[in-house]
């Protein structure tokens, strides 16, 4: 799948952001961020966003992967551009499996993966 094909931009107040527990910066909240979400992710469990607002570029989600470890392309860089004008990263919603260990790991808190119910 080309997966630049299922990015939809948004920008919204993330009131619902998951702050990475390292973060102290509750300001977060109050501001408004651009990014984009990749509906259904891990077979339609989840929705995936990503924040370029707070996106960096250090690539610790995507070496972190479970499915790229096991040899897929799931986590990759993608078109979208960061906040330093770097790659963003998108997940290939049909190799993700929505463990959310890329949004753990990010200590920008750039990710989100929301369950759907
Ligand atoms: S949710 Fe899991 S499988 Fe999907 S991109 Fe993140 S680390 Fe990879
Ligand atoms: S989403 Fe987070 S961990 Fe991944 S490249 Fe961007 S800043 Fe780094």
């Amino acid at each position: 799948m080309d997966k630049e094909k299922t990015i939809k931009h948004f920008k919204t107040n993330p009131s619902h952001l998951t702050l990475h527990p390292t973060r102290k910066d509750n300001k977060m909240t109050d501001k408004q961020y651009k990014g984009y979400k990749i509906e259904g992710v891990g077979k339609g469990k989840a929705d995936y966003y990503v924040y370029t607002d707070l996106c960096k570029g250090c690539g610790l989600c995507i070496a972190k992967c479970p499915m790229n470890k096991a040899g897929k392309k799931c986590l990759q860089w993608s078109k979208e551009v960061g906040l330093y004008q770097t790659p963003a990263v998108a997940p290939d919603p049909e190799i993700c499996i929505a463990c959310g260990a890329c949004a753990m790991t990010c200590p920008d808190s750039a990710i989100r993966i929301e369950r759907r119910q």
